[in-house]
């Protein structure tokens, strides 16, 4: 059988640096796992812009299309900040989300042990936390017509956004959070607004009818979403998966996530319908940016982008096994000390490179073997 394809775009700024560390760890998956992938690398955002006039040519959308799954880096930098906006960095990304239609976006809320001074909540609510949340990513407010700012008739202004959602778009978001629960701890918790929202009220039936009858054997629960706020920040650790809107999937999300430190640590998913070889069109990614502030500096920290890559072992290549070996290394790293400067507490020590960081991973996965 062929070899899974996977299509590398490392982006702008620090994303080609903790990309090529990635890559690395690719490679020894290929040789010292026989796990091998037929990778291409190709451009996006500003690189692709100053190469071809566009964030995002034909040709590699539609490798991008075809491929098993894409990785990507990160997008943008001041460089491009005054291009006009049909052809800055993000729209590149855009595009690949709009065209791929990756509707389910996964947003892990893990926190490494060694890491658990980090967070701003305190070591024994965040401590071994692992959750998981599930974001709907092409509908709702973000996208509902009518939208616009008008005219009053009065001396003021209206500003107008349609939150919708049909039954279609809340199943298959509804399922891929099921499925997700089943590969974990097998419990869902569904957020909206159903006591202010007719769409909320849609959303709770919908998940609901899913529920009963596709997964009855995964739990649900639902809760208002101001309240899953606060259950965050008060005791994370009873969700496994959450699936939610956009907009709200939008804050909840990066309230999760910072229960658990460093940007330089946060992995995504965006995953689309299943195809007919039961992998969904998937692209993964760091939550981070370009970061220009230390581009070029040996600084970044390539943990996201790795944990990406893990994400992709076990959702589009089905080797959890594999993913689990490069999250134990991962964490056996940090508990050894090493911290990429982001990663440094205030009693000092001497922080490593990315590419040293790149080592040490490659370290823990050769004693794991
Ligand atoms: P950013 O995530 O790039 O950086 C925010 C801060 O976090 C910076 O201080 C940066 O140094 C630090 N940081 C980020 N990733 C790190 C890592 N891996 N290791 C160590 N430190 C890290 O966000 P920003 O500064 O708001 O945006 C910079 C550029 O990136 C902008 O052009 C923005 O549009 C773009 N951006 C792209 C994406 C994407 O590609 N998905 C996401 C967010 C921002």
């Amino acid at each position: 059988m062929a070899d899974p394809t996977l299509l590398i775009l490392p982006g702008d700024g620090i994303g080609p640096e903790v990309m090529e560390q990635v890559v690395r760890i690719i490679d020894w998956f290929g040789e010292k796992r026989d796990l091998k992938f037929d990778v291409k690398i190709d451009l996006v955002g500003g690189a692709a812009y100053d190469a071809h006039g566009t964030p995002l040519t034909d040709e590699t959308m539609d490798r991008a299309m075809k491929a098993d799954a894409v990785l990507l880096g990160a997008v943008g930098g001041p460089a491009y900040d005054d291009l006009d906006f049909s052809v800055k960095p993000e729209r590149g990304l855009l595009r690949l989300r709009k065209e791929m239609d990756l509707f389910s976006n996964l947003r892990p809320a893990q926190c490494f042990d060694a890491l658990a001074d980090f967070s701003s909540l305190k070591k024994d609510i965040v401590a071994g936390l692992d959750i998981m949340i599930v974001r709907e990513l092409t509908s709702g407010v973000y996208f509902g017509e009518p939208r616009g700012i008008q005219d009053d008739n009065e001396g003021g202004r209206i500003g107008v956004n349609t939150q919708r959602y049909t039954t279609n778009e809340i199943r298959r978001v509804a399922r891929s959070a099921f499925e997700l629960a089943r590969r974990r701890n097998n419990k869902v918790c569904s957020m909206e607004k159903a006591n202010v929202m007719e769409s909320g009220i849609l959303w709770r039936e919908e998940v609901t009818w899913v529920h009963e009858n596709e997964y009855p054997d995964v739990e649900l629960s639902h809760m208002y979403a101001d309240n899953g706020a606060m259950q965050l920040v008060r005791a994370p650790k009873q969700f496994d998966v959450i699936v939610t809107d956009n907009l709200f999937g939008d804050i909840l999300s990066d309230c999760a996530a910072m229960l658990t430190g460093s940007l330089g640590m946060l992995p995504s998913a965006s995953l689309g319908a299943p195809g007919e070889n039961g992998r969904p069109n998937a692209m993964y990614e760091p939550v981070h940016g370009s970061a220009p502030d230390i581009t070029g500096q040996g600084k970044a920290n390539p943990i996201a982008c790795v944990l990406s890559f893990a994400m992709a072992l076990r959702y589009s290549f089905d080797q959890g096994d594999e993913a689990t070996r490069l999250e134990k290394a991962v964490e056996k790293v940090l508990e050894n000390g090493a911290r990429t400067p982001d990663l440094m507490g205030l009693d000092g020590g001497t922080p490593i490179t990315t590419v040293q960081m790149g080592d040490a991973i490659l370290g823990a996965l050769n004693a794991s073997l």
